[in-house]
């Protein structure tokens, strides 16, 4: 049969159209009337994807450069900070911030857990200057609570505190002012459908002034400087320029989502990752599959634990060989335990009730049991079913 090449992976995701052509054609320099106007577009509408009255800023790097700059220009050497780490992702967060020379604390839960908030309570003192967690762990598919989490760090004035929403943005409701988030970090080729390079983010009134005498090394990713440059419509240095036309048609995407309103097409776009995930957990379930992370599941991606006597790592292979489908194995020593479904982005019914058809082969394959086709696919139709049932009493009523 023919293949179609379809990323299932949390990162990159798929592709919105309208954003490929809007690329494809894009030249402007970027000292240029014409790009100051395309780069001032996107920061408010950045701005309003996030849900921030804060400053935005959009860097020309992939997501871990945003996740530096929160290290390096809020921190000095030897300040102490909590990291809050259940995953791949959030060992990135002590790595870095041991590079900048900081004191790290942490806070850790197995993979495929969330972070205890007694934990939390108990080694969060006036002395750490930063807390860094995920709020999607995009290796485990655990979600983590940041409003809890937010609550506990905000009684202390002089704590800042940091989210990577890589995955969690787009896919997580979060109200970045309500809850003080001091710095919220995304990135291009995750919810905003277009290829890997741009780094955005929001960062608290709070965070700027900590800057001022924070003391670490930074030159490409001094935020401050952005700032400026952005003050004027320009970035520091040369953007990838293609990228924020791509980035703009993807917004424009999202606001018609929205009926020409962009945070009702943020929401609509994490109500639809929401639904993709809730149907994909039936389905893996329903074909005896156990989740990664059942406690607390993203509806960024959905993990599953590769079943007794199989490795995961056939199960990816299998995936694209047959059905030209790119699932993620596991990351480092979880290679081979789990596969990683995505939700992020532009994922519709037919990709997610398609992928969980060809889940039902690559299983029966995978185990060498019999597999009682459609069991998988009908478990996600009755949640999606259920679903609309409610949506179209919710119209009803009003
Ligand atoms: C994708 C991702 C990142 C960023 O990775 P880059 O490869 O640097 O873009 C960071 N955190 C999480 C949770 C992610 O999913």
């Amino acid at each position: 049969m023919l293949k179609k090449n379809r990323l299932f992976t949390p990162g990159p995701t798929p592709l919105l159209p309208q954003a490929q052509t809007a690329m494809a054609s894009y030249g402007a320099h970027h000292r240029t009337a014409d790009f100051r106007a395309l780069f001032t577009r996107v920061l408010t509408d950045v701005k309003e994807f996030i849900g921030t009255r804060n400053d935005v800023l959009v860097l020309t790097s992939s997501g871990t450069g945003f996740m530096e700059a929160s290290i390096s220009n809020l921190t000095s050497p030897g300040d102490r900070v909590l990291v809050l780490t259940a995953g791949k992702f959030g060992e990135r967060w002590t790595s870095l911030a041991k590079a900048f020379g900081c004191a790290v604390e942490t806070v850790t839960a197995p993979y495929g857990e969330t972070i205890s908030l007694e934990e939390v309570r108990h080694k969060l003192t006036p002395e750490i200057r930063c807390v860094y967690v995920q709020a999607t762990e995009s290796s485990t598919g655990a979600r983590h609570d940041v409003e809890a989490i937010a609550k506990l760090v905000r009684a202390l004035p002089d704590t800042l505190f940091v989210v990577d929403a890589i995955t969690g943005l787009g896919t997580t409701r979060l109200d970045v002012d309500g809850w003080g988030i001091d710095v919220i970090i995304g990135g291009s080729q995750k919810a905003l459908m277009i290829p890997p390079g741009l780094a955005y983010g929001a960062i608290s009134e709070r965070a700027w002034q900590r800057m001022e005498t924070a003391k670490s090394p930074r030159y490409y990713f001094d935020l401050r400087k952005e700032r400026k440059s952005a003050a004027k419509a320009e970035t520091a240095y040369t953007p990838a320029t293609s990228l924020f036309a791509g980035l703009a048609a993807a917004l424009d995407y999202v606001r018609q989502m929205g009926d020409g309103n962009l945070a009702a097409g943020r929401d609509a776009l994490i109500a639809n990752a929401e639904l993709c995930a809730a149907m994909t957990r039936a389905g893996v379930q329903a074909l005896g599959l156990k989740l990664f992370a059942p406690s607390s599941p993203a509806a960024a991606l959905t993990a599953v634990a590769a079943p007794a006597g199989a490795d995961s790592t056939a199960i990816c292979k299998r995936f694209r060989e047959q059905f030209g489908a790119v699932v993620a194995n596991g990351q480092a020593e979880m290679k081979g335990q789990l596969f990683r479904i995505a939700h992020i982005g532009y994922y519709d019914y037919l990709d997610t009730v398609g992928v969980l058809a060809a889940l039902e082969h690559v299983i029966a394959e995978a185990t060498g049991k019999a597999v009682e086709f459609g069991c998988a696919v009908r478990a996600a139709q009755e949640v999606y079913a259920r679903a609309m049932a409610k949506t179209q009493t919710t119209v009803e009523v009003r």
